[in-house]
């Protein structure tokens, strides 16, 4: 990827703040093009009655609770 499907500035290889993975950062409008499957996996782990939930550390929706789930990555098994 060269150019920002967006606003097509040029985009460079970096892991964006917050993130552990490469990515394509668009240098003009700090877009970051994802390249994964797309792919939400979640789970609903429970004891005896109770379900346990995370408390969103991220926008959006910083600081609700959530179940534990997230996009899968390229090579990532479910
Ligand atoms: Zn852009």
């Amino acid at each position: 990827m060269k150019f920002c499907s967006h606003c097509g500035d040029d985009v460079e290889k970096k892991i964006p703040e917050d993130d552990n993975r490469q990515r394509y950062v668009c240098l003009g409008c700090e877009h970051i093009h994802y390249q994964n499957p797309n792919i939400v996996a979640g789970t609903i782990p429970t004891w005896g009655d109770k379900v346990l939930l995370c408390k969103r550390a991220i926008e959006p929706r910083l600081g609700y609770w959530t179940l534990p789930a997230g996009f899968m990555e390229n090579q990532e098994t479910t």
